[in-house]
């Protein structure tokens, strides 16, 4: 595979950007090589700079569901674009996106939007601080939410991967607010908010976390986590920023029948453009100013070339709810397909997959947190990257990231997924 435009441009870009890229895990620093430069996409693939083509098993880290380059989404684009790209004002759109998110998403009775994951979870718990007069928040170890200064504590996602999971920069202050504690571990986050009685204003994890790969909640530990909180006082926050429109038109509180007091959100709601939102119940979202006295605001926020997109993509999934059920069987071809090539080489990995999120940790042990998963050889996950590459299958290149499929990946790219696991998995362990 000829890559020289991509690797020329990676030598010019060192010069002008951190590392040459924008956002850490792009740089490929955990799988060995250089980036590759994407220059379109459409459907279920990707074309980058040297022409080479690949199928898209990250689509923007969540928000391409329906696949690259759909139309619905970018006529809105275009005729909003016709109007302004910016009022700073107002607009009927903003409205139209609160009632949608309202009537889709279960914990939500008023949202607010911003531009990003990032800024929705800062947002949210300066909210929840607000309410609640409590300082400390407590979050799970590998669990990722954006790089808000509270959160780059034990962080998963690049954070993880670049091993900065507590970063530089992050005062002491501001870390010894921040508890953590294992994700799927009652026990050790009962014992923590006993040890911090009424000191704790919110707990915030992705209810699937997508951040240390894929893990999926224990049976009833969701359940257990609202009724802990409805007993001390504390706001349960879902991040859904990946999770959200993704598991289930109502995200994962949906899928689990657990209704948070606040939920964060991102990625599909901008349908490709840089879109955030926080919401919840309305006593909690009433402290949001103007209404209330917590500050919080945004020049480009409700954008409104990013609502125009964002409207259709939210429309499109609640309209065509069978989708869902659509990318649950090609997550089961392909996982099925995986074991089914694990079984004939006679190896033992381990796979954790929900509807359209899944990853491969290469270790026998079952994965269930932020511990089990760094218990994958990073050294087979760098291989395997770059093997699936070469084939023509675009992963994420880091262990600590979920996979995420579209509605655009058919039986022909299920059968190339599976096909190239095989090669790769046999030619690595050759
Ligand atoms: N929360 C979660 C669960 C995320 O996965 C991410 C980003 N991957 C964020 C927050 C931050 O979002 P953004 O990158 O848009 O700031």
């Amino acid at each position: 595979m000829e890559k020289g435009k991509s690797k020329s441009v990676f030598a010019q870009a060192q010069s002008t950007i951190p590392g040459g890229v924008n956002s850490p895990v792009r740089a490929f620093r955990a799988v060995g090589g250089e980036p590759i430069f994407m220059e379109s996409a459409s459907g279920a693939y990707m074309t980058d700079l040297d022409g080479n083509q690949y199928i898209d098993l990250i689509n923007s880290w969540g928000p391409m569901i329906l696949g690259h380059g759909n139309t619905l989404i970018s006529d809105a684009v275009k005729e909003a674009v016709t109007k302004s790209l910016s009022f700073g004002t107002p607009t009927y759109a903003e409205v139209e996106m609160a009632e949608l998110i309202c009537s889709m998403v279960p914990s939500i009775e008023k949202v607010r939007m911003v531009n990003s994951g990032t800024e929705a979870t800062m947002s949210a718990i300066r909210v929840a601080r607000g309410y609640t007069k409590r300082d400390k928040i407590i979050k799970f170890e590998g669990c990722y939410h954006g790089h808000g200064d509270s959160f780059l504590i034990a962080a998963g996602s690049g954070a993880a991967t670049m091993g900065e999971p507590d970063s530089p920069g992050v005062t002491r202050g501001t870390a010894q607010d921040t508890l953590t504690v294992a994700y799927n571990d009652m026990e050790a986050l009962k014992a923590t908010v006993a040890e911090n009685k009424d000191e704790v204003a919110a707990i915030i994890l992705e209810p699937v976390a997508g951040n240390m790969g894929c893990v999926t909640p224990v049976d009833g530990y969701l359940q257990a986590m609202r009724q802990l909180c409805d007993e001390e006082g504390i706001v349960l926050i879902f991040d859904e920023v990946m999770t959200g429109f993704r598991l289930a038109p109502g995200g994962a509180q949906e899928l689990y029948g657990v209704t948070p007091d606040m939920t964060t959100l991102g990625k599909i709601i901008g349908g490709g453009m840089p879109v955030g939102a926080y919401g919840g119940k309305t006593e909690i979202m009433d402290m949001v100013s103007p209404k209330g006295p917590v500050y919080q605001a945004g020049t480009l926020s409700g954008n409104p070339v990013a609502m125009a997109a964002g409207l259709q993509m939210l429309r499109f999934l609640n309209e065509n709810r069978s989708l869902y059920q659509q990318l649950e069987s090609t997550q089961q071809k392909i996982v099925a397909g995986f074991k089914s090539n694990m079984d004939k080489l006679g190896l033992n990995y381990s796979i954790n997959a929900v509807g359209s999120m899944f990853s491969i940790f290469f270790t026998d042990q079952s994965v269930k947190d932020f511990e089990t998963a760094k218990s994958s050889d990073l050294e087979v996950f760098g291989k395997y990257f770059n093997a699936m590459l070469e084939r023509g299958v675009y992963l994420a290149p880091s262990q600590y990231e979920t996979l995420f499929l579209s509605t655009a990946i058919g039986e022909a790219e299920i059968e190339k997924i599976v096909t190239s696991n095989y090669e790769a998995l046999k030619e690595i362990h050759s």
